[in-house]
């Protein structure tokens, strides 16, 4: 038995890449919590979670004051019972976004320390489905490019073979600008829309009816993540798929989305729903449901969680760790190849981690 001798958070504000904007928010910084582990037979986990600009030291302070203490002298091999003893401390304070995000730092440092201690990549030791996953571009979407720009982006990612390209809606042009798009990348890109809950139940109706010939492989977050039945009667009334996931926190939540129909295509945020513990839980309770998993944003991690798993269909190109890292995600011939690298696969650049670090 090994036992953790140390546990150590800290933030780190990486720049984002580009402008990005959707129909109700703007992606101001990446607030990027670590979690790092060492245990006493020297091995260490590196894991992280984030936000897109605010609550970070929040995330820093929960775990600094009630969760890594817990940690020191656990077996870290006891993924499943750690996750349980974190969660359960912090019950006041669950189900919800700072303590999932919290939850994802040190789940991913306790899955980093796992897949090094096997000498195995992440995607081998969470299930090992696929050597590639089929990837879609999100980065040239957004909802302040012009129509041009938007044709530019989906052509350029159609012609280098990606499988699909997503746009942002929220704009009152929105249907001329999906036309072009579709128009410009034919038949066969996959072309998916997302509104970021700017929609009302009615609204999303009347829209998806008018979206209806651009044949869109899903409507993403029409509504408020927590209008369930809001959702299941958009489901009801449309053929395009509806997406959610990236603005839930539990598997609980997934449970009532997929139990209702309310989701045609989960999208799980591995920060957001509280680490790959309960990733992988949302993506096997898809299955049972015959729903695949498109995560959302982390391209650098998710890429090897949907190798994973049966049902990951699509991985989510928005490059967005560059600055801290010394290698790329790897894409061939329109595909997200995951790392086969021992552990989460990211090559961490520590001195300009080091730089940017806040806290
Ligand atoms: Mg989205």
């Amino acid at each position: 038995m090994t036992v953790v001798t140390h546990a150590e958070a800290f933030l780190v504000d990486v720049e984002v890449e580009q402008t990005r904007t959707d129909a109700v928010q703007a992606f101001t910084s990446q607030e990027t919590v670590f979690v790092e582990l060492t245990t006493a037979d020297g091995n260490t986990g590196l894991g992280y979670s984030y936000t897109i600009g605010t609550g970070g030291s929040s995330v820093l302070a929960l775990l600094r004051d009630h969760l890594l203490p817990r940690l020191r002298g656990q077996d870290p091999r006891r993924i499943e019972a750690l996750w349980r003893d974190l969660f359960a401390a912090t019950r006041a304070t669950t189900v919800g976004a700072i303590t999932s995000l919290a939850l994802a730092a040190v789940d991913t440092a306790l899955w980093d320390l796992k897949c090094r201690r096997a000498g195995e990549p992440l995607w081998r030791v969470a299930g090992g489905f696929r050597p590639r996953v089929p990837l879609y571009d999100t980065e040239g979407g957004w909802l302040h490019l012009s129509t041009e720009e938007l044709v530019a982006g989906a052509k350029a990612a159609a012609t280098a073979g990606w499988g699909g390209v997503k746009v942002k809606v929220g704009r009152p042009d929105d249907l001329e600008r999906l036309t072009a798009v579709r128009e410009a990348v034919g038949p066969r890109c996959d072309l998916m829309v997302d509104a970021n809950q700017s929609m009302t139940a009615a609204e999303a109706v009347r829209r998806a009816a008018a979206f209806a010939p651009l044949d869109l492989f899903w409507l993403e977050e029409p509504l408020p993540a927590d209008d369930v039945s809001g959702h299941a009667r958009l489901a009801a009334a449309t053929a395009i798929p509806v997406a959610v996931g990236e603005s839930l926190y539990s598997v609980a939540q997934f449970r009532d989305y997929l139990h209702r129909g309310a989701a045609s295509i989960v999208q799980p945020d591995v920060a957001r729903v509280g680490g790959i513990t309960p990733w992988l839980k949302v993506a096997h309770l898809a299955e049972a449901f015959t729903v695949d998993v498109c995560p959302h944003f982390l391209m650098e991690l998710h890429v090897s969680l949907a190798a994973a798993v049966p049902n990951g269909r699509y991985v989510e190109h928005i490059p967005q760790l560059r600055a801290i890292t010394r290698t790329e995600l790897t894409v061939e011939n329109g595909f997200a190849v995951p790392p086969e690298t021992p552990g989460l696969g990211i090559d961490w650049d520590r001195d300009a981690m080091d730089d940017r670090r806040t806290s």
